[in-house]
């Protein structure tokens, strides 16, 4: 049983609150409690991120995990143009490129888990070897498609159900079953979204977050923290073995799981 443990970094939550507390305090946490247990995972890190916080890609680096690409400010890009969007993550990559020392960056993954269309063809022009977008999926969690030479990784998205406590026994007894899952958090998960969101000056914002998306702010912070830590408590118990996306690709290029 293997397992990826997937993290996006970005702004907390984009086009609503926008702050960076996810970065400077969630991300800390995060790698902090894979320190402790001694895990890789991987950081898919939005462009603008990368450029405002410049810490964040040699500390990632330093701890030996894999960092891959989400966009340069978290577009919708399946709006946007080929053109449009091969400048867009042509320009995230070259952007976290500048702040390695030695990784190879070859993953990504699209905001909202909405690519373009043509996002395979995308790319394998810009020489990525896998893609982790793909949430709906029927049988394999993962495919290699030889057109592209592009490996997808389908992420359970189950990010919301995973903090909550019925969602969090089901998904451990789906993803104790299966050879391979890859699970997708958030930087921000790792703070108290609530408070920020009961803080908002906008009293309408306020109202609708509260009431009608309470998937973003649910159990967030030290008790989303303190399940993952939970999880791959277990997870090792039962012999789980925790991988980076990059690693996968590494050792079974051509697999489907
Ligand atoms: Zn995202």
């Amino acid at each position: 049983m293997k397992i990826a443990l997937t993290f996006d970094v970005e702004r907390d939550i984009p086009n609503f609150l926008d702050t960076d507390f996810g970065i400077k305090i969630g991300l800390i946490k995060i790698l902090k409690l894979l320190e402790k247990h001694q895990i890789k995972a991987t950081f898919f890190c939005t462009g603008n991120v990368v450029k405002q916080q410049r810490w964040v890609v040699p500390l990632i680096e330093t701890k030996e995990h894999e960092i891959a690409c989400h966009s340069l400010n978290h577009e919708r890009l399946n709006k946007l143009s080929f053109e449009e969007c091969k400048q867009n993550i042509s320009n995230n990559k070259k952007l976290i490129e500048n702040e390695c020392r030695n990784s190879k960056i070859i993953g990504f993954r699209a905001p909202y888990l909405k690519p373009p269309s043509f996002l395979y063809r995308l790319l394998n022009d810009l020489g990525f070897k896998y893609d982790s977008s793909i949430s709906s999926h029927k049988k394999s969690d993962s495919y290699y498609l030889k057109d592209y030479n592009i490996q997808e990784f389908h992420p359970i998205n189950n990010y919301f159900l995973f903090r909550l406590p019925i969602g969090f026994s089901f998904i451990k007894k789906w993803v104790f079953k299966k050879e391979l899952s890859i699970l997708y958090f958030h930087s921000w998960e790792a703070i108290d979204i609530k408070r920020l969101i009961l803080n908002q000056n906008n009293k309408l914002n306020l109202f609708k977050e509260y009431f009608f998306r309470i998937d973003r702010w649910v159990n967030t912070g030290d008790l989303f923290i303190a399940r993952i830590s939970k999880f791959i408590n277990e997870a090792i118990s039962k012999k789980a073995e925790f991988v980076t996306l990059k690693q996968l690709v590494i050792d079974n290029n051509i697999k489907s799981y």
